[in-house]
């Protein structure tokens, strides 16, 4: 029996050294069995081999059936086991799964603040969620307006934009980084906004915005977002809104002084050509490039143009439609003023 031991011991030994398979090692000593109860069988009582090895096969057949009990008890075990293990899955699924709600628990958790609040609650945040909010330039305004947006939970957010970050765009463009410098801005801005909330659908478009394109785009979008700065785009912009029936969240800046409204035809509002009929006097619009701009005031302007336009998608409060909302950074003081639609306005006037 001792020699049995120390042989199959060895052939474990072996075996698991030479990386064989459990399996493969088990039949090896059930093959040193077979040969053992061979030798107990065959060979004449008194010889040595026979002898070495117990002597009798009496022994030798009491292992072995003791060997197969326990193996046909596993057998059962693991049947039984199985039938079990069965009928537990058949039940689950034939429960009915859990209802499930508009939104994730992640989604409840990120937008909990805006939940809370009587005036968005769930309604308001699944119509944000639902909303495809274009945003025309990712510069100054854009970019707090972006991020706040993409934060709000937007469903789909769309840029469009042909410039690259510059160096000089840094003191105020707060979506941009300085190692994002030379990249289009609309790649930069959507990088930002997925490390914020990688939910948000953010559609780039890296060129600029022309007229042919314009009203097409537009229509595929619920609200405008402007954040230009020359009255020749804005005018495109009016003109394309209003021919798709688009509202406009637009924003302006210009040194210490910025402003917002909301231009909707279509809703009751004047259009830009109704409250500016011209451009102004080329001495009046200058660009934040040559009159220089502080770099805060493109935030407060952005984050109102996202707070209106988050307003304006989920029903919340009064919004800016009639309404010039001016801001006097210098002497820190703000004003709205009442704007009215022309009847005789070139743009909207047959609406
Ligand atoms: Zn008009």
């Amino acid at each position: 029996m001792l020699f049995f031991l120390i042989v199959a011991g060895a052939l474990w030994g072996i075996g698991h050294l030479m990386g064989a398979p459990k399996q493969a090692r088990l039949y090896m000593i059930g093959l040193l069995y077979v040969a053992v109860l061979a030798v107990q069988i065959v060979l004449p009582m008194g010889h040595p081999l026979r002898e070495a090895t117990g002597g009798s096969p009496a022994l030798w057949l009491l292992l072995g059936a003791a060997l197969a009990l326990a193996l046909v008890y596993r057998w059962v075990l693991r049947r039984v086991r199985g039938r079990a293990l069965a009928l537990e899955a058949a039940r689950e699924a034939s429960t009915p799964a859990r209802p499930q709600g508009p939104f994730s628990d992640e989604e409840l958790e990120r937008y909990a603040r805006h939940i809370t609040l009587p005036d968005i609650g769930g309604g308001g945040q699944l119509a944000l969620k639902n909303a495809r909010v274009l945003v025309v330039g990712a510069g100054g305004l854009g970019s707090p307006a972006l991020l706040y947006l993409g934060a709000a939970g937007v469903g789909q957010i769309g840029i469009i934009d042909a410039d690259q970050v510059s160096l000089s765009n840094l003191q105020r463009q707060v979506i941009h980084t300085d190692q994002g410098q030379g990249m289009p801005k609309v790649f930069s801005a959507q990088n930002a906004i997925a490390a914020l909330n990688p939910r948000v659908d953010v559609r780039p478009y890296h060129r600029a915005l022309t007229e042919d394109i314009a009203a097409t785009l537009f229509a595929d979008f619920d609200l405008i977002l402007d954040g230009t700065d020359s009255y020749d785009t804005r005018a495109m912009i009016n003109r394309a809104a209003v021919e798709a029936g688009r509202p406009v969240v637009a924003g302006a800046i210009s040194a210490w002084e910025g402003q917002v409204t909301i231009y909707d035809p279509a809703g009751g509002a004047p259009c830009l050509s109704c409250v500016f009929p011209q451009a102004p006097d080329p001495d009046m619009a200058a660009t934040c490039a040559e009159t220089g701009v502080i770099g805060a005031l493109p935030g407060v302007v952005g984050s109102m143009m996202a707070l209106e336009a988050i307003k304006d998608i989920a029903g919340a409060g009064t919004g800016l439609r009639g309404r010039l909302l001016i801001y006097d950074a210098l002497r820190a003081e703000t004003r709205s003023i009442k704007v009215k639609r022309r009847a005789d306005c070139p743009v909207c006037g047959s609406i």
